[in-house]
């Protein structure tokens, strides 16, 4: 945890999500699905989705969300099957949501384009593991949530929240 820690703050690793984030949106631009912000896609649970992000990107985007999730609010929505950043239909951090939220829309159209989008933002961050030697996990959205909650709570990897 504390080296996806160290690692979400390398300027290397800022400008390539950076750069995955920009191509995400000019390919979906491009493709134009239809996005009602119904948050259908956020409630894995009653979509039939699962969001799967490495822990380095995790703890990226732990880094840079404005609002810091408690555990007991990761735990209930890990029960839930929802993601702990919905709030209401909308993302509460929708500027530095992960990756696999920018390759995924509830409108599937031929579902190809979204597959192909989804693989190559999940192999470039594979390759960014592999050329700064950050330890690998890819995991499910909720529990790596929960889990990188607990652990700052506990200060693994910064200061705990104040109560
Ligand atoms: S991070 Fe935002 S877009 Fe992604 S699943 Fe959570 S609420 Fe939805």
């Amino acid at each position: 945890m504390r080296a996806w820690w160290s690692a979400s703050a390398l300027p290397a690793v800022e400008g390539a999500l950076g750069a995955l984030h920009e191509y995400a949106a000019h390919v979906a631009d491009a493709q134009r699905p239809v996005c009602l912000s119904s948050g259908k896609c956020c409630n894995f649970q009653s979509h039939g989705h699962m969001l799967v992000v490495t822990g380095l990107e995790a703890l990226w985007v732990w880094r840079q969300a404005a609002r810091p999730l408690r555990s007991s609010a990761a735990n209930a929505a890990q029960a839930a099957g929802v993601c702990g950043y919905l709030d209401g239909s909308l993302c509460s951090i929708h500027a530095v949501r992960p990756t696999g939220c920018r390759s995924y829309f509830c409108d599937r159209g031929d579902g190809q384009w979204q597959s192909t989008l989804s693989e190559r933002l999940h192999n470039s961050i594979t390759q960014l593991h592999d050329e700064h030697d950050i330890p690998y996990l890819y995991a499910e959205w909720t529990w790596l949530l929960a889990h990188v909650t607990r652990a700052h709570e506990q200060g693994v990897f910064s200061e705990p929240l104040p109560s």
